[in-house]
């Protein structure tokens, strides 16, 4: 196991890759409380003999209120107290929950968290967000939580379908659009095939990919700048994500395209990089266009957590390689996405 840490929510989390689930042992000695979704249950349950595990429904449309309810009545079932540790493991969906309820629960327990989707150990389980939705606003309520520690074991992709790692490719596209162009040409050699065939060339971005997210909640864990960046693609993504029941990569992917166009209008970005943005998506699987009512899509905008009065501060590229965030209107957004359907 290979541990690095890192500041964010407060205090030092552990991110520990190359490692397995046991390794937890050597990580938290008292008690623990595995939370995980259904399909991980089934695929890996060998792996939490010993420890009592609370099931979830797996799924976007079950990240809610009322599945965090039901987390806090069986913690409170297994007399768990705040000398224990909640285990959340699974992808983003159940990440984002585990973590939401270690948090409220008798008002926070300890928290260590196992990604097993590529979606959720580059992006989901780092920077301490968690929470559910609201109807169709995404990620309405939640808190920001640390985790203990961060585990990587890299069996657990053994089981992932190729559907998670095209979508899970979609936030490392974002990761490359936004922070690193060598990162976007490595992407342009390869394939989902490739990574899915070769686990050190996979172990190696995901790597790359856990580094450039850290990195930027580090330096920015309130969200007050440079943090806005990994919202690229995600602001009509996740308007989309609900309206439309797509999931999350795909919008974001249909999102990014969207942030491209809007940014040849507005800082110049090149448009044979939205192309090339395009080309890219498209070899990792990922859908780049689809029929949208603006009306709906804008109305969903306007309760967007990045609004800041009548403007909503919107992630852009002025080239492939660096992102940057400036506050558009509503009103543009919306004349730029009716002149995008035409
Ligand atoms: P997910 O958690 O729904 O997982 C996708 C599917 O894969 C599920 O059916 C799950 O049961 C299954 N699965 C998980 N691990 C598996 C494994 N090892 N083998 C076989 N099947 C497995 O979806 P996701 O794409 O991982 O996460 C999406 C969520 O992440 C969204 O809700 C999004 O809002 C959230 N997210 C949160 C943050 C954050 O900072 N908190 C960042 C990005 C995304």
């Amino acid at each position: 196991m290979k541990i690095t840490t890192a500041a964010y929510a407060g205090e030092p989390v552990k991110i520990c890759t190359d490692a397995s689930f046991k390794d937890i042992n050597s990580l938290f000695t008292g008690n623990t409380v595995i939370v995980t979704d259904e399909h991980v249950f089934y695929l890996h349950e060998n792996k939490f003999a010993g420890r009592p595990v609370i099931q979830v429904k797996s799924g976007e449309e079950n990240k809610i209120q009322s599945a965090v309810d039901r987390i806090v009545t069986e913690l409170l079932e297994l007399n768990v107290d705040k000398s224990w540790m909640l285990i959340g493991v699974g992808g983003g969906v159940l990440t984002d929950m585990a973590g939401y309820a270690a948090s409220i629960y008798k008002r926070g327990i300890k928290l260590g968290l196992v990604p097993t989707t590529i979606l959720g150990m580059t992006d989901a389980a780092i920077g301490g967000k968690n929470g559910v939705n609201v109807g169709m606003y995404k990620n309405m309520v939640g808190t920001t939580y640390r985790p203990q520690f961060i585990l990587y074991d890299w069996n657990f992709l053994d089981t992932l379908p190729k559907d998670e790692f095209v979508n899970g490719f979609a936030e490392i596209i974002k990761h490359a659009c936004i922070k690193d162009v060598g990162m976007f040409k490595e992407l342009q050699q390869h394939s989902i095939e490739y990574y899915i065939e070769n686990r050190r060339a996979l172990v190696i971005l995901i790597e790359k990919n856990i580094a450039i997210k850290t990195a930027i909640v580090v330096s920015d864990e309130h969200e007050t700048g440079e943090r806005y960046l990994l919202n690229f693609g995600h602001t009509f993504g996740h308007a989309i994500e609900n309206l439309y029941r797509l999931p999350h990569g795909h919008a974001v992917s249909i999102g990014m395209q969207m942030a491209a166009k809007i940014s040849e209008e507005l800082t110049g970005f090149d448009p044979e990089s939205t192309q090339m943005l395009a080309k890219l998506s498209t070899q990792y699987g990922l859908p780049v266009s689809r029929e949208i009512d603006p009306e709906k899509v804008l109305s969903l905008l306007s309760k967007d957590k990045k609004r800041q009065g009548s403007g909503i501060n919107f992630v852009l590229l002025d080239r492939i390689g660096n992102g940057l965030v400036k506050p558009v209107s509503l009103e543009t957004l919306r004349s730029l996405t009716k002149k995008m359907m035409h």
